[in-house]
């Protein structure tokens, strides 16, 4: 794709790479960070100072706005290293759009995308030796944008700051989910920020998870705000359901609307299965459980691509899914995934964006 690079990016390039001392057959998920990163300012409204930079701490004031009143968004991408070497993003554009509409809920500004597109591309094309090539493993990438204005005062910030941080990450263990309904906390509610990628939703899911995994869960089936009987997502992953030929999906704006989510509906639909997308109650997936109906069942998201659910918590019983080794579908469009994110075979929709 040919961006019109109306934006300058200034590059400073470190001094000493880090790369030496990093062992890519032990990496754990965030913690391992590559040379640069990607700055933006956003000040008197306009994009400022896009500059690459050696990876390094930022220095903010203590009134820092986001840091008060939450101000806060963030993407979650990956760029995969195809066997020729070739390094390739996949559908960025669906985050960019994702992006801006997490920044016009929250009354933050547009990042336009020859910042967000070229800057990726900028970033990734010089830290590309960062980009792991193992089956599984790849350069996780970390856009953010917060309020950065150094006053108290719940308005808008008049200042922010985009970065762009990526963090190679190894092959995901692809265990299964034990699941529990959360039946009292909410996560979102209609006419609010479900939708949006921004921190509080995170913030909010960490005492209902721990509650759930003291009782042995890995994480929570969220369900609506108002009567708590209609299933949503996993928090960081969304949630899909395959009952005879077709895959159900729910589907709300309390719903973060996943790019894997939505790439595996594609999918389906393109080699013959139907897709819904709508309200799923609980109790239709309890049902459908109890009946041997629903067959498959998982999680998918950008972290971990796609992972089976084995177990449901929901009022104080459990219900079993099949097998995940027996999981047709599941396993069928994870492996086209893998196949179509390192390259190993046509790019038929067109998702791959190769960094050249
Ligand atoms: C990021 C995220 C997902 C998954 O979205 P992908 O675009 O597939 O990575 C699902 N739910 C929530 C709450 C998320 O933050």
């Amino acid at each position: 794709m040919n961006e019109a690079a109306t934006t300058a990016i200034r590059v400073e390039q470190t001094r000493q790479s880090k790369l030496p001392q990093v062992d890519f057959n032990n990496l754990k998920f965030g913690q391992t960070f590559s040379d640069h990163m990607l700055v933006a300012d956003y000040v008197d409204g306009h994009w400022t100072d896009v500059s690459i930079v050696p990876y390094g701490n930022l220095s903010l004031s203590p009134a820092t706005s986001a840091l008060h009143y939450g101000q806060a968004i963030f993407e979650g991408m990956k760029a995969y290293r195809f066997a020729n070497g070739t390094v390739s993003l996949f559908r960025p554009h669906k985050n960019l759009e994702r992006f801006n509409k997490s920044a016009l809920r929250l009354e933050m500004p547009e990042v336009p995308e020859d910042i967000f597109i070229g800057g990726l591309k900028t970033l990734i094309d010089l830290d590309r030796d960062w980009v792991p090539g193992a089956e599984g493993s790849s350069l996780y990438i970390r856009p953010f944008m917060f309020g950065t204005e150094p006053a108290l005062g719940v308005h808008p910030s008049d200042s922010y700051k985009f970065i762009v941080i990526t963090s190679p990450v190894g092959a995901y263990y692809h265990k299964s989910l034990r699941l529990k309904v959360e039946t009292h906390f909410t996560r979102a509610a209609e006419g609010g920020v479900g939708f949006s990628k921004n921190a509080g939703n995170y913030a909010l899911s960490l005492h209902p998870t721990r509650l759930a995994q003291q009782e042995g869960f890995d994480q929570l089936i969220w369900t609506d705000a108002n009567e708590h009987k209609y299933v949503e997502e996993a928090g960081t992953a969304n949630l899909l359901f395959r009952v005879g030929d077709t895959i159900i999906t729910p589907s709300s704006d309390t719903i973060l609307h996943g790019i894997t989510r939505r790439t595996i509906i594609e999918i389906a639909r393109h080699w013959g299965y139907q897709a819904e997308e709508r309200k799923v109650s609980v109790k239709e997936l309890i049902d459908g459980i109890e009946d041997g109906s629903v067959t498959e069942a998982f999680a998918a998201g950008t972290a971990a691509t796609l992972t089976p659910i084995t177990e449901i918590g929901y009022e104080g019983r459990i219900y079993t899914l099949p097998d995940p080794a027996k999981r047709v579908f599941s396993n069928k469009v994870l492996q086209y995934l893998n196949d179509l994110r390192y390259g190993r075979i046509d790019d038929e929709f067109g998702w791959n964006l190769i960094v050249d």
